[in-house]
């Protein structure tokens, strides 16, 4: 079996976050291990409070792992700060992991900043360069390029760009411009158009940690990346299309085995 590795924040609620990446990665067979950056107060209708956890003990869970386990493919998911950041960044790079999948988290769908907005240059900076592939939506993507994202040619724009910031593919992620849900997937030499259906659902909670979390178990299991982000597409959707009426709000995807 592979042992995928997600770094993320821990979601109280178990929809997003280390909850929805370890859920993923069971799901697709492969051992999932989590390095926690920051610990979330949330459930289906908002995010409540966070508490970082301190760059040592970031460092220290790295080291644990890294010094024990052959890792096979890394999430980056929530980093909240510009030290969780540098210290991911150097102890990813001190230990030659691969196969690094980075969804650069923002802002939760119920409005909560998960990344201090004085650190999104950092995280540009730091983890784009190491990414196997970055997985942002449009609203991420409009931060890390400057500019406004409203069509698909826009899309394959900004796709071009960020790929320009270090990393090896983007999967630029459609679902918030209106109808079909296509996504824009760029590895610098062919771009390809990835349509899906939009399921009629309120219940999204956790889509991109589940979608990146997926690629990183496809890519770890030893797909190439073009291959790991269809599989991954078809497994979200899935997801969605089974997802679960848990709590007042948003509720989660549905993680099958
Ligand atoms: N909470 C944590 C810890 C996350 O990492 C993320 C997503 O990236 C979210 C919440 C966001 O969840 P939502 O899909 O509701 O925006």
């Amino acid at each position: 079996m592979k042992n995928v590795l997600t770094i993320a924040g821990s979601d109280s609620s178990g929809g997003a976050g280390i909850q929805a990446d370890l859920k993923t990665f069971a799901a697709h067979g492969v051992y999932g291990m989590s390095v926690i950056t920051a610990i979330t107060a949330q459930n289906t209708q908002g995010v409540f409070a966070v508490q970082d956890v301190t760059p040592a003990i970031i460092a220290q869970q790295l080291d644990a792992i890294f010094d024990d386990i052959e890792v096979a493919a890394v999430k980056i998911g929530m980093v909240s700060q510009v030290e969780t950041i540098k210290v991911i960044a150097a102890k990813l790079k001190e230990y030659g992991a691969k196969n690094i999948v980075v969804d650069p988290v923002m802002i939760s769908k119920s409005g909560y900043h998960l990344l201090n907005p004085a650190a999104e240059s950092t995280l540009v900076a730091y983890l784009l360069p190491l990414a196997a592939i970055v997985t942002p939506n449009i609203p991420e993507a409009e931060v890390i390029t400057g500019q406004s994202i409203t069509t698909l040619a826009d899309m394959e724009t900004a796709a071009r760009a960020i790929l320009g910031l270090g990393p090896q593919s983007v999967l630029l992620k459609g679902g918030h411009l209106n109808g079909d849900a296509t996504d824009v997937l760029f590895d610098g030499s062919q771009s390809a158009y990835l349509p899906s259906r939009r399921i009629s659902t309120k219940n999204t909670h956790g889509t991109g940690c589940t979608l990146s979390s997926a690629i990183a178990a496809n890519i770890g299991r030893g797909l190439p990346v073009a291959a790991a982000v269809k599989a991954a597409k078809e497994y979200i959707t899935t997801a969605i299309e089974h997802s679960l009426s848990v709590g007042k709000g948003v509720g989660p995807t549905h993680h099958f085995y």
